[in-house]
């Protein structure tokens, strides 16, 4: 990209424009909402010079204008648990927070739609849609805090998307804001649509780099009948990731299918001790849905799966409690992890169905070649896995060697004819790595449809293309650890 140009500070002018805008009581400048809203799940900090919840689109576009005239830097922000620091104003100016923005307008059972504004959580949406005997299938493990908006700007998934499908499949229809402050309307509420561009599609997974999404059109299923989790225990890794990449071969497409690696059970048995052998090389919790009868007969398939590939230990749910229990082990993941370490470089890598033994043979072998400890769990039904560089301390040397770790890992992924995110986005964690993943034509054919929609580059700089922070700078600091 360019060279950085200075831009304006926030000054009294501008506040007085932004409350004459959205009203004085949504603009702050004081020090508590502003580092409230000036960091993410990373919990590094770049504090922003005031933060504005406007109220709608009209609004937005005003400020968007606004800041236009003054050359200043707006960050959008949904429900600030990105993984990545999309929503950090790593450049300051104003946060352009989208919390006021949480109407459900619609719930429409025979269009099997949602029309929803983004400041909406996921858990909200859900809620509802259930509520009226359907079903909206993503489902981030950060889905009572995520916003649909931020959802849908960082193509978020979740255990669910094995079968549905990550939050792309889910969108109709967009409203957003340009950086410069025009409103467009995007997609339909109809299932089908070939009428132009799919400027909708050009929105998900944009990281608030091109636009503000204001209205979201969402597509529902109807709620499943049934469903059936199970746990099962593998005394070896490679036969738990056999059984994965088996699946798509016995006929049936599991909802959730999440594994958790040897090391991640022993840092769940360490935080919290749930009974998990911990000799264990790897644990798979898998979910079936549909009609009553039918999942009857896929769990069946499953526990036959489990035992083909050598299972030691296998335990389904015979209700919905026992079926939460199986849950709350996965639920522990991020906490019971973060644990393990100082530093937690928590990464989102994917690779194909096929690739996860290959790529959990490699890990294995990067910790012992590195000396870290590296936690890896996730969404292995789609080859999505949580790879978790731990770091004991915060020297520089251990933190270049850390970064050197993830390099290589996501260098594997590639390899394997996967890529470096499989649902957090880049944001300016992952920038440094960004040339590893796309061709230089694909990254410039991307800064060029971002120069043409923001000319003044104002909207969420430092971002995707560029970063403030040197790779080895990133990563999230473990407060209650902390030597650093
Ligand atoms: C414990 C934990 C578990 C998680 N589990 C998962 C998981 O299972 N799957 C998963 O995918 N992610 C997961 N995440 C990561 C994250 O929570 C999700 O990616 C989520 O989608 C972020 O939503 P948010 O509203 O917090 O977005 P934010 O962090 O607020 O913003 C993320 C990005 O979206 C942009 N943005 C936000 N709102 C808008 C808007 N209205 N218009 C345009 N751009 C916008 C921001 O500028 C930023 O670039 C997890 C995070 C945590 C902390």
């Amino acid at each position: 990209m360019e060279a950085i140009k200075p831009k304006k500070m926030v000054g009294k002018d501008v506040l007085d424009e932004l409350v004459s805008i959205v009203g004085a009581q949504y603009v702050a400048t004081d020090p508590e909402v502003i580092i409230e809203n000036s960091q993410d799940a990373l919990k590094q900090v770049f504090p922003a010079e005031a933060v504005v919840f406007p109220g709608s689109a009209d609004e937005i576009a005003s400020i968007m204008k606004l800041a236009n005239r003054h050359r200043i830097y707006v960050t959008v922000r949904g429900g600030g648990v990105g993984y990545t620091g999309g929503a950090v104003p790593v450049r300051g100016g104003i946060v352009l927070a989208t919390r006021r923005l949480n109407r459900i307008i619609e719930i429409n059972k025979a269009d099997l739609v949602a029309i929803v504004e983004p400041g909406v959580t996921n858990y909200e949406l859900q809620t509802a849609v259930e509520q009226q005997g359907m079903y909206y299938p993503p489902d981030p493990s950060s889905w009572k805090e995520s916003f649909i908006g931020g959802n849908i700007a960082l193509n978020a998934g979740g255990p669910r998307c094995v079968k549905y499908g990550n939050t792309k499949q889910f969108v109709l229809g967009l409203d957003f804001v340009t950086p410069t402050g025009e409103i467009i309307r995007a997609g339909t509420r109809t299932p089908k649509n070939s009428t132009g561009f799919h400027l909708e599609g050009l929105m998900i997974g944009s990281e608030g780099l091109l636009g503000i999404i204001t209205r979201c059109i969402l597509r529902l299923v109807p709620k499943p009948e049934a469903s059936r989790t199970a746990l099962a225990i593998f005394g070896d890794a490679s036969d738990a990731c056999n059984c994965v990449a088996d699946f798509t071969s016995s006929g049936i497409l599991p909802v959730a299918l999440e594994l958790l690696d040897r090391t991640s059970i022993n840092a769940i048995e360490d935080y919290e001790p749930t009974g998990l052998p911990r000799e264990a090389g790897a644990l798979l919790i898998i979910e079936v849905d549909g009609l009553r009868e039918s999942v009857d007969r896929e769990a069946r398939i499953v526990r036959d799966m489990c035992m083909k590939h050598h299972a030691i230990q296998f335990r389904e749910a015979l209700d919905a409690k026992q079926a939460d229990e199986i849950w709350e082990v996965r639920r522990k993941m991020s906490p019971a992890v973060a644990r393990t370490g100082v530093i937690k470089l928590n990464h989102d890598v994917v690779v194909p169905r096929s690739r996860i033994p290959g790529m959990l043979e490699f890990i294995e072998d990067l910790s012992r070649r590195s000396g870290f400890l590296i936690p890896t769990f996730g969404h292995a039904g789609d080859g999505n896995l949580h790879i978790n560089v731990m770091l004991q301390d915060c020297e520089e040397e251990t933190r270049r060697r850390g970064s050197d770790t993830v390099q290589s890992i996501f260098e594997q992924a590639v390899a394997l004819g996967g890529t470096i995110s499989g649902e957090h986005g880049i944001g300016y964690a992952k920038a440094p790595y960004l040339h590893l993943a796309l061709t230089d034509p694909t990254i410039d054919l991307m800064i060029r449809i971002k120069q043409m929609l923001d000319p003044n580059g104002i909207l969420n700089p430092g971002k995707i293309f560029e970063s403030s922070l040197e790779a080895h700078e990133v990563g999230f600091i473990n407060s209650d650890q902390l030597c650093c």
